[in-house]
């Protein structure tokens, strides 16, 4: 019995790979390659030592998908795949509706032809909208900012119907706070196209000298420094989260509605603690000024893991300075992401 990873060449896809590997499971990736490379899973089979079985294909495209569950005998599914960029999803709403909702759509609709009823689902902290207070449980009340988040929103309904409908399904949404880090090999790691929009490539690429300085969006929060404060989670503890909600799939009693994990530390760190952190962790100065705020985003926004400790035995182990040395770490060997040699 395989896992099939949609989205498997991608930053947490990628880890992914490695944590299943090593719990025992075997898997098929699919991807279409549009945000990530071959590359990726060159490095993760060296890794692992072992070859990977990967076929390229989009989500939204059926007979590719029907070919997939044909050739492979698939038991459940980790659905990474999607295009995740807030700003670009406001630029391109169609686009992003389409990637992700038809693309989920069509993958649950060949999950259905050939009875397959497992699917752990990537969703995120953006579906808490800006929460009145932290930390962050999961029945908090969930809204969406921007069509990314919209997407994510409306595949968990998606999943809660498809349960109400046949409840043989056992669904895991798992709500992930901020990936950050890397793989300890340094040899995998996150590779963002062009100016990174997320925190800590940007801080990655500063200190290695691609960026001038950092543009710290708004100094005046209501936080302990003025900066804003996330919930920063390294990417292999995420990764390992992934295989916990999978043996609680194949474990799980049937007539239990979708279980919504949060996937973080449950603590903050401002943008000038990851900054501070991340100096210490490279040994190279991080410039930065601090410019207006960012529209769209929040203050605060940390999880409350304790679900995830109780339901799924899992809690995250790694500190922000593994975070920031493991990041610095893929950034310094692979200054230019997996083009090695070539200016991106
Ligand atoms: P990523 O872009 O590195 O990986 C996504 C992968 O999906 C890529 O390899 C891409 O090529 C593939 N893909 C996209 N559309 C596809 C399609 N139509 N068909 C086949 N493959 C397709 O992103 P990531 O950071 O690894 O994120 C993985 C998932 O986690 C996404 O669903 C994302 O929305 C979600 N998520 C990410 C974050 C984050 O900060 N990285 C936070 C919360 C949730
Ligand atoms: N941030 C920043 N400069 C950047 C990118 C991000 O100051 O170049 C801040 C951002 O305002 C937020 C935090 O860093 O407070 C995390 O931002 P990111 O985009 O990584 O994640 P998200 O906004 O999705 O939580």
């Amino acid at each position: 019995m395989q896992i099939l990873v949609t989205g498997g060449a991608g930053y947490i896809g990628s880890h992914t790979l490695i944590s299943l590997h090593e719990a025992g499971y075997d898997f098929v990736v699919y991807d279409n390659l549009c945000n990530s490379s071959k590359e990726s899973l060159k490095r993760v089979e060296k890794i692992i030592n072992k070859s990977i079985s990967f076929e390229q294909g989009d989500i939204r495209d059926k007979k590719s998908l029907q070919n997939l569950f044909k050739k492979y005998k698939i038991d459940s599914v980790i659905h990474f795949a999607g295009l995740k960029a807030v700003g670009e999803s406001v630029e391109k709403p169609i686009e992003y509706y389409d990637n992700n909702i038809n693309g989920t759509l069509t993958l649950l609709e060949v999950m259905k032809e050939y009875k397959c009823k497992k699917i752990v689902f990537s969703s995120s902290a953006t579906v808490y909208g800006d929460p009145h207070t932290t930390p962050i449980k999961e029945d908090f009340p969930t809204f969406a900012t921007n069509p990314y988040g919209r997407t994510k929103l409306f595949i968990e309904e998606i999943l809660k119907d498809l349960y109400i409908s046949d409840n043989e399904y056992k669904i895991t949404i798992l709500r992930y706070f901020n990936p950050v880090g890397a793989h300890e090999s340094g040899t995998i790691g996150e590779d963002p196209n062009g100016i990174p929009n997320n925190l800590m490539p940007f801080i990655s690429q500063t200190a290695v000298g691609k960026r001038e300085y950092l543009n710290i969006f708004g100094g005046d929060y209501e936080t302990a420094d003025g900066t804003g404060v996330r919930d920063y989670i390294h990417v292999v503890d995420l990764a390992f989260g992934h295989v916990k909600a999978l043996d609680y799939l194949n474990i799980q009693i049937k007539n239990k509605k979708p279980l919504i994990v949060n996937l973080g530390t449950g603590k903050g760190n401002s943008v000038l603690d990851v900054v501070k952190a991340f100096e210490n962790a490279s040994n190279k100065k991080v410039p930065y000024r601090i410019v207006e705020r960012r529209a769209g985003d929040i203050a605060k926004c940390y999880a409350d893991p304790s679900y995830a400790k109780e339901i799924l035995n899992w809690e995250a182990k790694k500190t922000i300075k593994e975070m920031c040395e493991d990041s610095w770490n893929w950034q310094n060997n692979n200054p230019n992401g997996y083009i090695q040699g070539e200016k991106k």
